[in-house]
C-alpha cells in the first residue's frame, strides 16, 4: 500500500510539471498590425534557453497555423526560456501557439489583428513599394470612360481618392483613360475600370519589377489595375447600400486598399475582410471612411515609399501631395500662390478677376474646379477683367493660364 501510495504521488507530481513545463501565460500587445514591425511578446515557461527548431505559428488566410518554415522565416528579436519577442507577421485574429521542439502549445488569449501589410520577405521586411511612377509625385490613375462620364461614379471614386489621399498621405491622382486599351498590366498604365468579365466583385491586380544596382534589389509595384464586376448591381452613393446591392465605394476602399500594400484580415468591421458585399461587411460597410488600424498601415507602406535610399533604374520616392483634397492633380506644379499667383487680382475674387500679363503678351485662361471640370475659359491680352460665371459657387478653383512659352497655372478662391 505505502509503495503504490508513493508511485501514486510521483505520476501526479510528473503530470502538473508536465502541464506547468511549457505553456503561454500572455501576448502583448493583444490588439496588433501585422506586417509592419510591431514587436510581439510572448510571456510563459518552458520555452527553452534558445530558440533552436522552436517557433512561433500563427492562423492565417486559409485557416490553417502557419507550419515550421514559415515560423523559422519570422523575425525574432530575441528568445528566453520565459520569453519570446518577434516582429508581427501577416496572421489573422486567433490564439497563437508556440511549437516547442515539435509540440505546439496554445495561447488562452487571442491575438487580434487589424490590419496586415503584405511584404515580399518577412526578415529583414521587404516590400514591393510605390514611387514616383508618373514623374508628377505618385500614381496616376485612368478612370475608364464608363466611370468617367457617369457623374455619379466620378465622385465615388474621387471621393475614396480623396480619403486616401487625407488620410495616408498618398499621392494618387485621377486623370481620363482617353485611348482605347485592353485591360491588361501589359499596357503599363494603371486604370479603374468596370470588367465584364470578371468572376469575382472586385479585383485588383498587380504588376511588380525589380531594379538591382550594387548589392540591393529593389521591388517596386510598376503597374496596377483595379477591376469591377459589371454583373453586379452597383449602389454608387455614400452610408448603406439598399438591399442586395453592392456598394461601390465600399469595394473601391478594399481594392484600393490592396493597392497600398494591405492584405485580408478576418476581424469583422474591417475594409480588409475577405467578402465585401452582402453579409456580414453589409454590418459595416456604410462607413465612408477608412478605419483606423487601415490608415495606420497604410501610412507606413506610404512612409516607407516616400523615404527610400535607391536611386536605380530611374526610380525615385513617391512625393507627399501637398493638397490632399486634389485629386485631379490640378496643384501639380505649383509652387507658390505668392509668387505664381500675382498675375491674379484680386484672390479671393468675388464677381470679377483681374488678369495682368505685359502689354504684349497673349494667354488663353481657363477656370477648372476641384472635379476636374473647366468652368470658365477666354483669351487675354494685357491686362483684361474677366466677370466671373454668377453659377460659380464658393470654393477653390485651379486657374491655368497658356501662353506659347509654356503653362502657369495657381489657385483662385471664389467667395461670395
Ligand atoms: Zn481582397
Amino acid at each position: 500500500m505505502q509503495r503504490i501510495h508513493y508511485a501514486a504521488t510521483a505520476i501526479l507530481l510528473s503530470l502538473v510539471s508536465t502541464v506547468s513545463a511549457q505553456q503561454i501565460t500572455g501576448i502583448a500587445p493583444k490588439q496588433i498590425i501585422g506586417g509592419k514591425g510591431e514587436v510581439l511578446t510572448i510571456t510563459g515557461s518552458g520555452f527553452g534557453g534558445s530558440r533552436g527548431s522552436s517557433y512561433v505559428s500563427f492562423f492565417r488566410e486559409g485557416n490553417t497555423y502557419t507550419d515550421a518554415t514559415t515560423g523559422n522565416a519570422f523575425n525574432y528579436l530575441s528568445w528566453s526560456n520565459t520569453e519570446i519577442k518577434l516582429e508581427m507577421p501577416v496572421a489573422f485574429s486567433n490564439k497563437i501557439k508556440v511549437n516547442i521542439n515539435g509540440t505546439d502549445y496554445l495561447s488562452t488569449d487571442t491575438l487580434k489583428v487589424k490590419a496586415n501589410l503584405g511584404y515580399r520577405q518577412a526578415n529583414p521586411l521587404l516590400y514591393d513599394l510605390l514611387t514616383d511612377n508618373n514623374k508628377k509625385g505618385g500614381v496616376t490613375w485612368l478612370v475608364h470612360p464608363v466611370y468617367w462620364n457617369n457623374p455619379e461614379i466620378k465622385q465615388a471614386i474621387a471621393d475614396v481618392v480623396q480619403e486616401f489621399r487625407c488620410k495616408t498621405g498618398v499621392n494618387y491622382i485621377l486623370e481620363p483613360l482617353t485611348q482605347w486599351v485592353p485591360l491588361n498590366l501589359g499596357q503599363g498604365k494603371h486604370i479603374i475600370a468596370p470588367d465584364s468579365s470578371l468572376g469575382v466583385v472586385g479585383f485588383n491586380d498587380r504588376l511588380w519589377a525589380s531594379c538591382i544596382l550594387g548589392a540591393e534589389t529593389f521591388y517596386h509595384n510598376q503597374t496596377q489595375l483595379l477591376r469591377f464586376n459589371t454583373q453586379q448591381n452597383w449602389y454608387y452613393g455614400k452610408g448603406q447600400p439598399p438591399a442586395g446591392a453592392a456598394k461601390f465605394r465600399y469595394v473601391l476602399f478594399h481594392e484600393m486598399g490592396h493597392s497600398l500594400g494591405l492584405g485580408h484580415v478576418n476581424e469583422w468591421g474591417e475594409s480588409m475582410y475577405p467578402t465585401v458585399t452582402l453579409l456580414p461587411s453589409d454590418n459595416w460597410c456604410k462607413r465612408d471612411t477608412i478605419t483606423a488600424a487601415e490608415q495606420k498601415a497604410i501610412k507606413h507602406y506610404i512612409s516607407l515609399s516616400q523615404n527610400f535610399a535607391f536611386r536605380g533604374c530611374g526610380i525615385t520616392p513617391m512625393k507627399p501631395n501637398i493638397d490632399c483634397k486634389d485629386v485631379f492633380g490640378l496643384s501639380v506644379g505649383v509652387e507658390s500662390l505668392a509668387q505664381e499667383g500675382a498675375w491674379l487680382f484680386p484672390n479671393p475674387a468675388s464677381n470679377q478677376l483681374q488678369v495682368k500679363l505685359p502689354a504684349s503678351e497673349h494667354a488663353a485662361i481657363s477656370l477648372w474646379d476641384t472635379r476636374g471640370r473647366k468652368v470658365l475659359s477666354a483669351n487675354i491680352h494685357g491686362t483684361e477683367t474677366i466677370n466671373l460665371p454668377a453659377a460659380l459657387s464658393d470654393g477653390i478653383y485651379m486657374v491655368r493660364l497658356s501662353k506659347d512659352h509654356g503653362t502657369q497655372t495657381t489657385r483662385l478662391i471664389v467667395q461670395r
